[in-house]
Order: C-alpha cells, then structure tokens, then sequence
C-alpha cells in the first residue's frame, strides 16, 4: 500500500499545494487505486504521477467543499478519454450524487464508463475479501464524514516443504493451498490449506479524515490505526480560530492521535499562511506531543512495508 499525497492546501490553491486528494495505491493488493478527494486540478496533479485514472475505480469524497470535489468533473470526464471503461464508485455524503449528474448533463460530458453512487452515513460504506471501510461525520462547518480503511488479515506463508511432503506436486495446487483452498490429491487425499500454512498476518489500517475540528469520533476512528491522516489548518497560536472555522490544529491533530494509539500520524490540508520556514516548529509543535508525525507536501509518497511507514 502506498500512499500519494496530489494536494495538501487548504480551502484554495497556492503555488506550493493544491486542493485536497489523496490517492491510496492498492495496486499490489487489488490492483486497483482509491481516491480520496479531488479538489480543483486534481487531474493536473496526476499527470505528474505515474498513476492511470482507469486504475482509479474508487473514489470517497468527505464533503462538498469546493477545495474536496472541484476537481471531479473534469478528472471524470478525462477518465473517459483516457479509455477508462471499468465501473467508478463514488462514496460521498447527501447531494454529491446531483452535483456530479447536473454538471456532466449541463456540460453534455459523457462518459464511457458507468458511474455508482453510494450516498454515505455512519457505518461499513465498504467491504469485500480484503478490506472494509467505515465513515463517521466527523465536526466541520457542514457535513463531513472521516474513513477508515482495515485490511483484512492476510493468508500465512506457504509451508512449501511440508505440502510436498504430504504429495502436493508442485504448481498451481500450491497457489491454492497458499490463498486458503483445501485441496484433493490424485490419490484421494485431502491437504487443507492450514496444514501447510503459517497463521494469518495482520493488515493495515488506515484513518484518512476530512475537515473537522477536534472531535471524539476523529479519535475513534483512529483507534489503533497504523496510519493516521488528520488536517491541520491552523497552529496552537491560532487554537480558538481553528474552532470557530471547523477546523484542527498541528497539536489537536497529534492528540487524536495519541488518545487513539494510532502508529503513525500524517499531517496535511495546510494553510497558504504557513510558509516553508513556519513548518519547522510546526511539525515540532505536533511531534512533542506524538513523535511519530509527518507533514505531507504535494507529491509526497509514503509507502506501508513490514509494518512501518517508509517516505518514498
Ligand atoms: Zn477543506
Ligand atoms: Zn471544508
């Protein structure tokens, strides 16, 4: 699982990062890349990337801030010329469904691909064999919703040398055994796949929040998470604004992410009033309180390998 960052700014667009996205690759475990997001000029900002928007058959929006969802239309439409013809969900709260439709009718954009709409509320929103996501509304100026993604546990490794032993022949039989199928042998004989197999891994789980101020549902969502994604518009010197605007500080941030236990924590949706030589003490300000913190910029790719989180 990797994860990169397309715009990390807050409300508009500066120089240095644009509106809100998040691609999370899932390319090794589905093949496939969930969006998280899309503000204005998201497709530009792929452009810059190596990812394929066909590949991209998921998107989740968290609300209908112009700085989360004006890059839709366009990106879809792109989508489209770029020959995606597979299906793209679109998970989102009450309201995203009609805005997409109205623009693409009103623009006369068609596309090739069917689009689903999933209108989202407190719950699982997701789940197939290998994941489940879940979203809680989170505390912003309208409604916001946060996700959590939890990879289900991973089949052990193949004990290749005991399944030989027991006359599985080499080849595709393995591969069974390996993914969890009990297999017959030419013989008659059965080999179940945890004979051969070591115990199930751990997944990952992954908190990607949206706007918010500091809230308790934020924490919950976290809970134990490998990964937090938390926005921190405002500093500590700026606590009451952030509060008033429904908005997080470095320090809020950090805190959800300790009061959950969460491993790591990812800070982004950073104001323009920041400048570069600001997010020293910044990211300093937030690690006092949960060391393990980052500040994501545009185009920052972290990656989830052996249960930690490497920069790319
Ligand atoms: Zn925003
Ligand atoms: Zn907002």
């Amino acid at each position: 699982m990797q994860l990169q960052f397309l715009g990390t700014g807050a409300g508009m667009p500066s120089k240095d990062r644009n509106t809100s996205a998040l691609a999370v690759k899932l390319l090794e475990e589905c093949g496939s890349i969930w969006l998280f997001d899309c503000g204005e000029a998201t497709q530009h900002q792929i452009l810059h990337t190596t990812i394929k928007p066909r590949k991209i058959d998921k998107i989740f929006i968290t609300h209908l801030h112009g700085d989360h969802i004006f890059g839709l239309p366009g990106f879809l439409s792109s989508r489209s010329f770029l020959g995606g013809e597979e299906l793209l969900t679109i998970y989102g709260p009450k309201g995203l469904q009609q805005w997409v439709e109205q623009t693409l009718k009103l623009s006369n954009t068609h596309v090739t691909y069917s689009i689903a709409f999933v209108e989202v509320e407190e719950g699982i929103v997701f789940e197939d064999s290998q994941f489940i996501v879940r979203a809680m509304p989170l505390e912003h100026v309208i409604e916001c919703f946060g996700y959590r993604i939890e990879q289900k546990a991973l089949p052990g490794e193949l004990l290749i040398d005991k399944a030989i032993q027991l006359g599985v022949p080499k080849g595709p039989l393995l591969g069974k055994l390996k993914v969890g199928y009990d297999i017959t042998l030419d013989d008659g004989s059965i080999v179940l796949s945890k004979e051969v197999t070591s115990e199930l891994k751990e997944g990952f789980t992954v908190t990607i929040l949206g706007d918010t101020k500091f809230c308790s549902n934020a924490i919950t969502l976290a809970e134990k998470a490998d990964i937090v994604i938390h926005e921190a518009t405002f500093d500590h010197s700026t606590i009451e604004l952030a509060a008033q605007y429904g908005h997080a500080t470095n320090t809020e941030a950090a805190k959800v992410a300790q009061l959950a236990n969460a491993k790591y924590l990812i800070l982004n949706h950073i104001s323009a009033r920041f400048l570069k030589s600001d997010l020293i003490p910044f990211l300093k300000e937030a690690q006092e309180q949960f060391p393990n913190t980052f500040i994501a910029n545009d185009q920052t790719q972290y990656e989830w390998r052996q249960h930690q989180l490497h920069e790319l």
